[in-house]
């Protein structure tokens, strides 16, 4: 396994082989008149990062100091109701916005000049596999240590954050925080392929004759991409994190924010044929579920029976085999079964392709009912609790001697919809989902061959409505 990247940095730029394929930019976002300048300027990216900078000191400051309940302290709610929920959204209206305005990396400038040109992230560890071991071990954590419940562990996990980002910047010359570490990155990379928008090069031509390939390259003025991603090779949004450096450092005004249709990418071949990123795909579908399913009461009931066969009553251990087998045992296990299913399934000469392939060519249809139930989850907590910022903001006000809206927190303040239309929207999301990752199925490979494929997407999907029908803890609203 060499390398994560979709396109990578070109060895020699006279050399690099240009795909022709691209999507045409219909709408490009970096030619709208004010959003559009915004975004060119040397400063763009800045102006997104330095807000959120605020409110993420502002998030650990309530959390160390303010008051210890969940639903009372703007690090909690605003962390695991508004943060999860709006990341969600962007990621199905425009992309991968979070990683745009990430304010973790804003010392990435000061952590840089301490690395000088740094040195390579090991090979070894230039794949997947430890994003996928981080996302895991980060939804195991998350479950242990109930940092939805915790203002103080919610704070600690942002600075844990900032200074991990700057100490690997420190460390290594591209990002690799970005792109082989931060599960939040993670979350989001895989997300992004069912987004709206890709960057890509408005006139291959250009690129072709282009000899300092700077998107990817960088030059004096201008960082180059930080995930080593080569704009006119790029056919996914997979490792993007919409920084925007290649269209800052590109001497020709030749990279585009286009739009794109929604399951573009899915419905093409556009990911490596490795391992590394078909398990991804997979354990991202599972993880949806098993995120959702810790907050169930069958989970306790789970969690109980386990106890009583293990003999034991300790939490980490019985959440990590839960966990794991959810999470981990299932999407290889049953990925492996789907994929050698579809084998055998193929009549002729199909029968002897290699496994790997056969599941680089029917994981990623997983991709949008993956995301469809991470965004029901997500959604869930937004939409049954966006309007307490109202009064925890009120709160944390009044306890610094502002008056907001009055002088008294109207905490009844809670949900946007009403509660009873959310299941309802839940099962939708999700079987809209389903219908895409079976659309994309049904373009890939021969009818029989999808077939292990169809089932089993359509029992992830039945699990997850199962799940959305049961009454959920209301998370970072409670305690
Ligand atoms: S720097 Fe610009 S013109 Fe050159 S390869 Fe990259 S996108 Fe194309
Ligand atoms: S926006 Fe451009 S520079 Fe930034 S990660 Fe994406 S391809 Fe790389």
């Amino acid at each position: 396994m060499s390398s994560t990247s979709v396109a990578e940095r070109p060895a020699s730029p006279r050399r690099t082989p240009i795909a022709l394929y691209q999507p045409q930019p219909e709408v490009d976002l970096l030619r709208t008149r004010r959003l559009g300048r915004l975004l060119r300027w040397r400063w763009g990216r800045l102006a997104f990062q330095l807000p959120l900078l605020g409110l993420a000191a502002l998030l650990v400051y309530d959390g160390l100091t303010g008051p210890q309940l969940a639903s009372q302290n703007l690090a909690t709610v605003i962390t695991w109701v508004h943060y999860r929920g709006l990341v969600v959204l962007a990621l199905l209206l425009v992309g991968n916005l979070f990683c745009m305005g990430c304010p973790f990396t804003l010392p990435r400038t000061l952590a840089r000049r301490l690395s000088g040109r740094g040195r390579r992230w090991p090979k070894a560890l230039r794949n997947k596999w430890l994003a996928i071991a981080l996302l895991v071990l980060s939804l195991w954590a998350y479950e242990w240590l109930d940092l939805w419940a915790s203002p103080v562990l919610t704070a600690w996990f942002i600075v844990a954050y900032f200074v991990a980002a700057f100490v690997l910047e420190a460390l290594f010359a591209e990002s690799p925080f970005c792109k082989y570490v931060c599960p939040l990155g993670t979350f989001n990379f895989v997300s992004s392929t069912v987004a709206p928008y890709q960057i890509v090069a408005r006139d291959h031509d250009v690129c072709r004759t282009c000899a300092g390939k700077e998107c990817v390259n960088g030059s004096a003025q201008a960082l180059g991409c930080g995930t080593e991603l080569f704009v006119p090779a790029m056919r996914s949004n997979l490792d993007c994190t919409l920084c925007l450096d290649c269209v800052r450092a590109c001497p020709y005004d030749n990279v585009a924010l286009a739009r794109r249709p929604r399951l573009h990418e899915v419905y093409q071949d556009s990911y490596p044929r490795r391992w590394d990123v078909a398990f991804l795909f997979l354990v991202f579908a599972f993880a949806g579920v098993g995120n959702a399913f810790g907050m169930v009461p069958p989970v306790y009931a789970l969690a109980a029976w386990l106890s009583s066969v293990l003999g034991t009553g300790n939490e980490a251990l019985l959440l990590a085999i839960i966990l794991g087998a959810i999470m981990v045992a299932m999407p290889v296990g049953l990925g492996l079964a789907a994929a050698w299913l579809s084998r055998r399934l193929v009549a002729g000469r199909g029968r002897g392709e290699p496994l790997r392939a056969v599941m680089a060519r029917y994981a990623p249809a997983v991709l949008p009912l993956a995301f469809a139930v991470w965004f029901a989850h997500y959604t869930f907590h937004f939409l049954t609790g966006a309007l307490t910022a109202v009064p925890v903001l009120q709160s944390f006000l009044l306890d610094h001697g502002i008056a907001w809206l009055g002088r008294e927190p109207n905490w009844s303040l809670a949900a946007l919809l009403p509660t009873d239309w959310i299941t309802p929207l839940n099962i939708g999301v999700v079987v809209v989902g389903l219908m895409a990752s079976l659309s994309a199925l049904s373009r890939r490979g021969s009818r029989p061959a999808q077939m292990p494929w169809m089932v089993l997407f359509v029992l992830v999907a039945l699990a997850a409505v199962v799940i959305f029908t049961l009454p959920m803890e209301m998370r970072g609203l409670q305690g």
